[in-house]
């Protein structure tokens, strides 16, 4: 096996295995490793007819120490089972769920990138209703697949920002929709918000889809803002802690690497708040972001809101509050920092 892994980008890599388990008659099989990446699917199954899919996100990582760490993979586990009864699909018992990870990571070692690299070994888990069934129902057959591969380091030069955009004609999902459900039709529903976006270089900040005034998130991460502490924390509503604010919505998806940099920022001594954020209060922070597995944090230089013509000026290089979550969060996850919190599991091969 022969990766340059200094020139592997951000993209698909096919392994050499893939995972799959079935479930059939109210039973999941045993998970097995196969080299075939082709699906022998009905037509009329309900994943292809009535969009029964969930997928998860997650990453491998070789350690300064040499080990191998997976990141928080129950927590994955959990959602995607959420998302399964979601979408009334069988979900993934957490075991199987983790079975299947290290079998894709066993059958798989030539494409776990060194530590040094930058790149790791990113899993795609892949959940779909196969019953074949035109009448309009869910299915009571489904397929669990594990795809692997490694992916180059989302910023293989420098950690730097990415310029947002507000579209007001593009909802990602609705309150109380399917928006806390990792599913592929979310994403089918905003490639034209963000397809549009990215051919200028830009992304897509989604707003509340009722109101069109708070913050929700991004196509494929979470939104981050940061507030420096008042001048003067004495006075009424004063803080003299900085603040690390996040969306409450009941349309985001629950981001692990939120959740762990909520963690990561308390321990840091700062506020952390979880509530509705109107898209203005961009002007009174001093650093945002987009955090997801992929780049762990994505910071944002500014935000443009085209039908009220308004520019949120944030700040043209990473902040330093975010650059230093950043880091926290990546040198645990590579060993480099003690895991306070039990979130990497060692894995012995
Ligand atoms: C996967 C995803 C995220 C990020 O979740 P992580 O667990 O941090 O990777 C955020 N928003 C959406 C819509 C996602 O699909």
């Amino acid at each position: 096996m022969n990766i340059d892994w200094s020139k592997l980008g951000f993209h698909y890599t096919e392994p050499d295995y893939i995972v799959r388990a079935g479930y059939h008659d109210g039973k999941w099989e045993e998970p097995y490793a196969t080299k075939d990446k082709f699906l022998h699917l009905h037509v009329s199954a309900t994943c292809l007819q009535y969009g029964q899919e969930a997928f998860e996100g997650l990453k491998a990582f070789r350690g300064v120490d040499g080990k191998i760490r997976i990141f928080r993979w129950r927590e994955n586990a959990k959602r995607m089972a959420k998302s399964a009864e979601g979408l009334y699909m069988a979900p993934v018992p957490e075991e199987l769920f983790g079975k299947a990870i290290r079998l894709a990571l066993e059958k798989n070692m030539d494409f776990l990138p060194p530590y040094g690299t930058g790149a790791t070994l990113y899993f795609r888990p892949l959940l779909i209703g196969t019953t074949p069934r035109l009448g309009v129902g869910p299915g009571r057959d489904f397929e669990f697949i594990v795809i692997p591969s490694p992916i180059g380091p989302y910023y293989p030069g420098k950690f730097h920002c990415t310029t947002f955009v507000v579209n007001r004609h593009v909802d990602r999902a609705a309150p109380y929709g399917t928006g806390t459900f990792k599913v592929g039709g979310n994403y089918a529903s905003s490639f034209r918000a963000t397809e549009p976006a990215h051919a200028e270089g830009m992304d897509c900040l989604f707003l509340d889809a009722k109101y069109h005034r708070y913050i929700d998130e991004c196509a494929a991460a979470n939104f981050i803002g940061i507030k420096k502490p008042t001048p003067n924390p004495s006075l009424k509503g004063g803080e003299s802690r900085i603040e690390y604010l996040t969306p409450r919505s009941s349309a985001i998806l629950p981001s692990i690497t939120n959740d762990s940099l909520m963690t990561l920022a308390k321990d840091l001594g700062m506020k952390v708040t979880r509530r509705h954020i109107r898209l203005e209060e961009l002007s009174e922070m001093s650093e945002a972001a987009a955090c997801g597995t992929a780049a762990v944090i994505s910071p944002i230089d500014k935000v443009i809101d085209p039908e009220n013509n308004r520019i949120y000026r944030l700040s043209d290089e990473p902040g330093p509050v975010l650059t230093k979550l950043y880091h926290a969060l990546k040198d645990i996850q590579y060993g480099q920092a003690e895991d306070r919190h039990h979130w990497c599991e060692v894995i012995e091969i």
